[in-house]
């Protein structure tokens, strides 16, 4: 592998890793983008803001959560020892509480009680949902049309949480839509609304801050392993859709060369364009993931020859998505973070192996990172450990996979 001299990553004042990132907006977006980034910035230093994070993971999502050495799936790869970081007990069931939890704080701090967000599957609009419920915030969440026949049990807990559910009829009428509409509703109404974006994506200061809120994953997981194996692991294992529970492990070991950082993303059900969701798997040939901006940030970008943004695929609905977190695109220049790809058909393989050896089911996001982490394990020694981010538990996929026996 290409030897990496990226040793920290904190993006420059206007949120540049690299040429990633950025700010690419209308000139209406910039005045409450420059209000969240102050927020942010002075919320970043007041340790009274942490504590309260802090406490609320703790009290109300359950935090810490367990990193489990999972034996059987050790056993199964015959080599080094694989620990599940259990992002799947989180409540709601999957690791975007954390940063919904940290954006509320924001709104609140802000003076803000109305909160928009975008939702794809629905897993970002149930968080959302849930901690504006706790904080007493109203909550409007815009979905796509198509999203909401697909997965219209999440649509009735939203509503069942309070929340608003807009449907959106522009484009595809899925999550790349939902984003657009959430901004429009966010520059309309910004003197009282807060837009609680979903991953670490986006225009400035979304990825810098997503990535924060999501990195007590890391820092957990990082104290659990020195305490359970006593060094290091030499691998990180996570799924990549926007980027945000990969990002969160991965961050506090950047510092840390000996640790493989392995992203997962979704190969779907073939390599031709629109098939897949592998932004950095195809690059030129096919015309597949190359540079270039999409919702505000520069990254890579599925698109066609002409930018037009393509179609994706995934089995899994939190991986299908035409971009990427712009840090990954930094990581992955600057070759200090590895990038694979997990077709449909080794997520269901994964899904299955982790629900019969270890009584766990996890989400099909989660699930694309079993089988290569299987594989990394069997190129390392038995005295060596490795760590795989489960974001989330399968409960919301069980029905999908029962339909494809
Ligand atoms: C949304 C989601 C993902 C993908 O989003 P990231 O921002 O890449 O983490 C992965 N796993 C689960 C369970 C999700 O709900």
């Amino acid at each position: 592998m290409q030897r990496s001299t990226i040793t920290a990553s904190e993006p420059d004042e206007n949120g540049h890793w690299g040429k990633f990132g950025g700010r690419y907006v209308p000139e209406t977006l910039v005045a409450p983008l420059d209000g969240l980034t102050k927020e942010f910035t002075r919320a970043r230093q007041d340790p009274d803001f942490w504590r309260e994070f802090d406490q609320r993971l703790r009290d109300y999502c359950g935090r810490p959560t367990p990193l489990f050495h999972a034996h059987r799936l050790t056993a199964h790869a015959a080599r080094a020892q694989v620990y599940l970081k259990r992002e799947d007990l989180c409540h709601t069931g999957s690791h975007k509480i954390n940063n919904a939890v940290g954006q509320a704080l924001l709104a609140r701090r802000m003076g803000k009680h109305r909160i928009v967000a975008e939702t794809g599957a629905g897993q970002h609009g149930v968080a959302t949902t849930t901690v504006c419920g706790m904080f007493g915030l109203q909550c409007i969440i815009y979905m796509g049309a198509e999203d909401m026949q697909r997965q219209a049990l999440n649509v009735f807990r939203m509503r069942l949480l309070g929340a608003e559910v807009i449907p959106v009829n522009a484009g595809t009428r899925t999550l790349k839509d939902a984003i657009n509409e959430t901004l429009r509703d966010w520059v309309t109404n910004v003197h009282d609304t807060y837009y609680l974006l979903g991953s670490a994506l986006g225009p400035h200061p979304y990825p810098l801050l997503v990535r924060e809120f999501q990195r007590v994953i890391g820092r957990e997981a990082r104290e659990q392993i020195l305490s359970a194996a006593g060094k290091l692991p030499r691998a990180l294992i996570a799924c990549v859709g926007g980027g945000s529970n990969s990002i969160g492990l991965f961050h506090p070991f950047i510092g840390d060369p000996s640790v493989r950082l392995v992203g997962v993303e979704a190969g779907g059900r073939a390599d031709s364009l629109g098939q897949h969701a592998a932004r950095f798997h195809s690059a030129a040939a096919s015309g597949g993931g190359c540079v270039g901006v999409l919702h505000g940030t520069m990254s890579y970008v599925l698109q066609n020859e002409d930018g037009q943004i393509a179609n994706t695929h995934s089995i899994s609905a939190g991986l299908d998505y035409a971009a990427i977190g712009p840090e990954h695109a930094y990581l992955h220049d600057g070759g200090r973070a590895e990038y694979i790809r997990a077709s449909d058909g080794e997520a269901l393989e994964g899904f299955r192996l982790c629900a019969e050896l270890e009584g766990i089911i996890p989400a099909l996001e989660s699930s694309h990172a079993i089988i290569p982490a299987i594989r990394i394990a069997r190129e390392l020694p038995q005295s060596d450990a490795i760590i795989v981010n489960l974001s989330g538990r399968g409960d919301k996929d069980v029905q999908l996979v029962a339909e494809l026996n």
